[in-house]
């Protein structure tokens, strides 16, 4: 039978492309077991950040993407009913706190601010849990740690996380990479050649270059790479563009006139 921390732990290596000296900052954070907040556009690399440093740890991770349906019970646990009574089943942040699992919280900001409050009394000394509904009070695993993400660009006033939330973590700014890193890691992601990567990441350029002129968001790494894995799988580069790259991320007709005139130029 495989534990839990067995099912959550990261087996294999993920390719992660450090940007910085992130990897040693992480490790450093983690032996003191702080909260960590990673903040960036979406689709730049945070997530495969978080599962590297899980599998560089060798810590279980348990990721929880975020909505604005989510309750407090959806972290913590609920009693389930069944044929013969009840029976409770512990949420996720609950098993990460048992297990002494990275928990990683994916765009928190969409979380309902009475939900992310229950996070507040693991995020301090004390690394406790609560769960009212249970009568029990859960002291987190030493190997716990708490791991959250969001995107500062879609934030408005009525979806920020709270001072008194943000204050409880060390954060970490994610951007989409230097354009040589990030045609390597494309390159290096689906294999395809070097040359077209470049391209990719130029493409990515003229979109990014457009971000409050008409694009709420440039085109994130993880489009590239999915441009890059069709062009792999012997699509036509200008038609995995504007498949991957144009449509998904613009309405306008005008923007994606201007970005297929650039694919076009590019490739
Ligand atoms: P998010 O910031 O939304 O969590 P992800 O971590 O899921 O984004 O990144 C999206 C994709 O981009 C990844 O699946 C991976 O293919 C690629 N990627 C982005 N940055 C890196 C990096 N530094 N090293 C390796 N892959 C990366």
């Amino acid at each position: 039978m495989t534990t839990l921390a067995q099912q959550y732990s990261i087996t294999q290596e993920p390719f992660y492309q450090q940007q910085s000296n992130e990897v040693a900052l992480y490790e450093a954070a983690y032996k003191a077991r702080l909260p960590v907040m990673v903040k960036g556009p979406t689709g730049c690399g945070k997530s495969r950040f978080i599962e590297y440093m899980a599998w560089k740890l060798g810590k279980p991770l348990i990721t929880v993407a975020c909505n604005e349906d989510m309750t407090a019970s959806d972290l913590v646990g609920r009693y389930l009913l069944e044929a013969n009574g009840t029976r409770w089943l512990d949420g996720p942040l609950t098993t990460a706190a048992r297990i002494g699992a990275i928990c990683y919280l994916d765009e928190i900001v969409e979380a309902r601010q009475d939900t992310t409050v229950v996070i507040h009394p693991l995020t301090d000394h004390r690394r406790q849990l609560p769960i009212d509904k249970k009568g029990e009070l859960l002291q987190a695993h030493p190997d716990f740690q708490l791991v959250i993400s969001y995107n500062p660009g879609y934030q408005s006033l009525m979806k920020d996380l709270k001072q008194s939330t943000k204050q409880r973590f060390v954060g970490f700014d994610f951007d989409y990479p230097a354009p040589e890193l990030e045609a390597r890691i494309i390159a290096t992601e689906t294999g395809i050649p070097l040359a077209d990567a470049t391209r990719l990441v130029k493409v990515g350029g003229v979109a990014r270059a457009l971000k409050g002129h008409g694009l709420d968001e440039g085109i994130s790494t993880r489009l590239l790479v999915y441009a890059a894995t069709l062009i792999n799988g012997a699509v036509a580069p200008t038609d995995a563009c504007r498949m991957a790259l144009v449509r998904p991320i613009t309405d306008d007709a005008d923007i994606r006139a201007t970005l297929d005139h650039a694919v076009d130029a590019i490739f």
